[in-house]
């Protein structure tokens, strides 16, 4: 059988946060909050294990946003001043929170939501953090980059940010998380500073995990800007082309990756010969329901570039700005589909 599981968010509950927003203002304060957080990640741990997903996660329900969320917990970061800034080489405006000091994690950040999660299911578990790219891509920096140009800056706080994520990653290992993964939709945006240093970086904030260690990298959410962005993109996709080769050579064991209705030349996988790849079988730009005959037929496409060990079933990207039920078909399907390709191709 074909593994199957999720890059990662899933849609939160109307009684827990805004729905179909992608940074979402909480219903909640104080233990109200948390109890309805730790609801919530029940709620969806019991939702993924019916659907039938072998590596299952949080949903990110414990999280505003994915960036953000590891961000609070942060010393030598101004939350309360946020500023407009273009993320992603400009694609959209965000408010982003600024750094104005040396950075400090305040104390463990995701705990409350492993631990939960950790209790409650004997799958395996995956624990998402954002990559030290993206981090650096979704801040204002006022205190790296003085004195320097830019770009030193950069890769300055890159490393600053990668230490910091080592220590939630080494403590989530302790928490009993199987998969420690990073997401770097960056990556795809500044593919020569990712080759550079970026996956560096990566490593370093995965260094001494014993856990399986994985990096998403996609083409963003289903908002408007991204769908907009990818329309600029032409008729082949070859971003991965530039970053395959140094995650190939990487420590980094899974590569998630974007498939099905994208423009990626699929024999770009071969890159990453030798490595666990999470094929993307299921559009989250797209509220339209996948057959498992799709599924199967993206994992076919695949499997003429991943050995049939190394490839795992997976979501294109997280599903946060879904609704719940169209989450739920999207599941089924995606392991419906992984079924039918391992009657398939045996
Ligand atoms: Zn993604």
């Amino acid at each position: 059988m074909f593994k199957t599981t999720i890059a990662g968010s899933l849609p939160k509950p109307e009684w827990l946060a805004e729905t179909n927003k992608l940074w979402p203002q909480w219903k909640a304060t104080g233990d109200a909050l948390l109890q309805y957080k730790s609801d919530a990640t029940l709620l969806w741990l019991k939702e993924q294990e019916d659907c039938g997903l072998d590596v299952v996660g949080d949903g990110e329900q414990s999280r505003q946003h994915f960036v953000h969320g590891f961000l609070e917990q942060v010393e030598g970061i101004d939350f309360e001043n946020k500023v407009t800034m273009g993320i992603r080489n400009n694609r959209y405006d965000a408010q982003v929170p600024q750094v104005i000091g040396p950075l400090r994690l305040k104390g463990r950040v995701h705990k409350f939501e492993a631990s939960i999660a950790r209790a409650h299911t004997h799958k395996q578990l995956k624990f998402t953090l954002p990559g030290p790219m993206t981090i650096v891509d979704t801040v204002a920096d006022r205190y790296y980059g003085k004195g320097t140009n830019e770009k030193e800056g950069r890769i300055k706080m890159a490393f600053a940010f990668a230490e910091l994520l080592n220590q939630e990653a080494l403590a989530l290992e302790a928490d009993g998380v199987d998969v420690v993964q990073f997401d770097e939709p960056a990556f795809n945006v500044y593919m020569e500073e990712a080759a550079d240093w970026g996956v560096q970086a990566l490593e370093r904030a995965a260094q001494g995990l014993k856990c399986t260690t994985a990096v998403h990298i996609c083409y963003g959410y289903g908002i408007k800007a991204n769908n907009d962005w990818k329309k600029t993109l032409g008729q082949e996709w070859r971003q991965y082309e530039k970053i395959f080769p140094s995650l190939a050579k990487s420590k980094i064991n899974q590569v998630s990756l974007e498939c099905q209705h994208s423009q990626v030349p699929m024999d770009l996988i071969e890159l990453l010969r030798g490595k666990d790849v999470m094929v993307g079988v299921i559009d989250v730009a797209s509220d339209v329901i996948e057959t498992a005959e799709e599924v199967a037929d993206t994992i076919g496409r695949a499997l003429k570039f991943v050995d049939r060990k190394n490839l795992i079933a997976c979501t294109n990207c997280g599903m946060a700005p879904m609704t719940r039920e169209t989450a739920i078909a999207k599941l089924k399907a995606l392991v419906g589909g992984a079924a039918l390709a391992s009657e398939r191709y045996i």
